[in-house]
Formats: C-alpha cells, sequence, structure tokens
C-alpha cells in the first residue's frame, strides 16, 4: 500500500507506476499535487461530519481523501476503469468512501446517494454536495446537466478553467457576460474561491484554473411562466452577439415576427438596438414571460 499524502510527485510516479496507469488527456486527467488548492476546496465545500458528498473523477483519491476526512460519506464516481484499482489501494483506510464507475453525463446522482448513502438523501430528503476537480472537456455539460436534472444539490464546490469561471460569475455589459452567466446565476450563487496555475496539476493542463463555489438557491431570483422560453430566448439574443437584440431574436425561431418582438421590447422599456450581452436576468426573465405570454394568447384566439 502506498502511504503518504497523493500530492507529491514521487508518491504519485510510484503507485501509477506500480500499476502500470497511463495518463490519458483525453479523459482531462490533470491530477492536484497541491496540498493548499486541496485544503481550499475542502474549506469552501464547508463540510462537517453530517455532509455527503459525491465527488465527481476522483482519479488516483487524492482530494478524496481530504473529502473523507471531513465529510461523513463521500461517493466518487470514477469513469475510467484502470484508475479502480489504484483507488482500492489509496482509500483503502477510509471506510466512509464508496468509489462508483460511472459517467458523470448519464449518472442520476439522487439514486446513487439512495443506494450507497441511504434513503435519507434525495429529492424527499436531506441535500448533498458535489466537489469535483473536474475534467475540463465536459466542464460545461457535466455543471448544466446537474444543475438542470434538478438533482437534490446543496452546494458544488469545482476546478473548471479560469476562463469559464469568470464567464460564470460575469455581469451584464461585461466580455464574459453570456448565455452560461445567466444560466449559473439563475440556479445558483456562483463565487470563484481560487485561482489556480498550471503547475498545480500532474501533468500541468495548458491552461489556468480556478475554484468556484455555486451555492444552489432555494428559490430561484425570477418567476418564469416557462423555464424552456427564458433559455431560448437568451440563447437567441446570444446567438448572434454582433447582431441588436430585435435582430438577434428575430432569427431565433421564437415564433414571434419580428414586429410583434419589437412591441414586446417597446412595453418593457428595452431598446430593441440594444445588445443581448447588456440586458440583466431580470430583463430576459420579463421578456421571456412576455413572449410566452404572447404565444398563449394567440392560442387561445385560435
Ligand atoms: N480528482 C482528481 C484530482 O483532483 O487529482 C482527478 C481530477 S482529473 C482533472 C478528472 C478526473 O475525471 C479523471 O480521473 C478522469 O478519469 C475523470 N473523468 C473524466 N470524464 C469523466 C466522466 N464523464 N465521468 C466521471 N469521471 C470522469
Amino acid at each position: 500500500m502506498v502511504k503518504g499524502r497523493l500530492v507529491a510527485p514521487e508518491v504519485i510516479r510510484a503507485i501509477v507506476n506500480k500499476h502500470k496507469f497511463r495518463f490519458r488527456k483525453s479523459l482531462g486527467q490533470n491530477f492536484l499535487i497541491n496540498q493548499k488548492v486541496l485544503e481550499k476546496i475542502s474549506e469552501a465545500a464547508g463540510m462537517t461530519g453530517e455532509d455527503l458528498v459525491v465527488e465527481i473523477g476522483p482519479g488516483i483519491g487524492a482530494l478524496t481523501q481530504y473529502l473523507a476526512e471531513k465529510a461523513g460519506q463521500v461517493i466518487a464516481v470514477e469513469l475510467d476503469r484502470s484508475l479502480l484499482p489504484i483507488l482500492a489501494e489509496t482509500l483503502a483506510d477510509y471506510p466512509g468512501v464508496q468509489v462508483v464507475h460511472g459517467d458523470a453525463l448519464k449518472v442520476d446522482l439522487d439514486q446513487l446517494v439512495r443506494e450507497y448513502g441511504g434513503s435519507q438523501w434525495g429529492p424527499e430528503g436531506l441535500k448533498y454536495k458535489v466537489v469535483a476537480n473536474l475534467p475540463y472537456y465536459i466542464t460545461t455539460p457535466i455543471v448544466m446537466r446537474l444543475l438542470e436534472e434538478g438533482f437534490a444539490l446543496q452546494t458544488m464546490v469545482l476546478m473548471v478553467q479560469k476562463e469559464v469561471a469568470r464567464r460564470m460569475v460575469a455581469a451584464p455589459g461585461t466580455k464574459d457576460y453570456g448565455a452560461l452567466s445567466l444560466a449559473i446565476q439563475y440556479y445558483t450563487q456562483p463565487e470563484i474561491v481560487t485561482y489556480v496555475p498550471p503547475g498545480s496539476f500532474m501533468p500541468p493542463p495548458a491552461v489556468d484554473s480556478a475554484v468556484i463555489k455555486l451555492e444552489l438557491r432555494c428559490e430561484p431570483p425570477v418567476e418564469l411562466v416557462s423555464v424552456e422560453t427564458f433559455f431560448r430566448t437568451i440563447k437567441g439574443a446570444f446567438g448572434q452577439r454582433r447582431k441588436t437584440l430585435l435582430n438577434a431574436l428575430s432569427n431565433a425561431k421564437l415564433g414571434l415576427s419580428k414586429e410583434e418582438l419589437a412591441d414586446l421590447l417597446n412595453r418593457l422599456g428595452i431598446d430593441p438596438n440594444r445588445r443581448g450581452e447588456t440586458l440583466s436576468l431580470q430583463e430576459f426573465a420579463a421578456l421571456a414571460n412576455l413572449v410566452e405570454g404572447h404565444k398563449l394568447q394567440r392560442e387561445e384566439y385560435l
């Protein structure tokens, strides 16, 4: 058994060589080797013995060990089968950890926590946390899936690419503001915890990273008639960034003519010549609600 923290390069090399493990760039395998960063991640998750944490992509288990020391239970979902024997070894002294072979893009987290954590967890019960140093090739699909599926999550603390973290927290009118900012801010209250340079990983990634904390909202920040229309309106507004809001929306297949859209924007006091990236979450919500209301009214007449 390999003893010692899994952050020292020689410890990692020893275990990797022993198991003839090969790093797979295609799976975003950049393992954390900076103890301070591992501590910051587990601190940001604010864990106690009462918590259940799902870790996505445990790798060789460096972060998992930290999580296991603070949380009551950890369920770690790893896609790469060749890491399972390594995890069996590095986590042997941590009875509160359950390693599951699975794909974060497919696994039903609510079902997983009930199966391994107990029936007190999940939609009708206690909320749990997700902590992960995410594989960067699928960061946005994973995060959006976890939010859109409506899993019983309380908090997520995630290592992501620095640019992605900046987009998640961006305010209207800034260059990083876009559909991702609005989606993240609709579901959560995001906060960047710290920035992390490439040298904190083995092998180092080509980009800078950041730890972001996403606190899930108990209530949505705006009332929506249709969540689908809200996101379709946002997608339309950002679909053609150089166009005015009115032109971008008219091409967005919202089911309304350009004249109807111009009328709705006027009613909201939104200048149709503005660009989508200047609209706040509240303005998008008001616009989407009018779009939906207008469509419903028209259907009633038909
Ligand atoms: N947690 C470890 C650490 O911090 O050192 C490893 C993080 S590494 C950036 C990403 C991990 O996610 C790798 O172990 C990789 O095999 C795993 N992974 C990649 N795609 C995945 C997926 N779809 N579902 C679950 N795990 C995945």
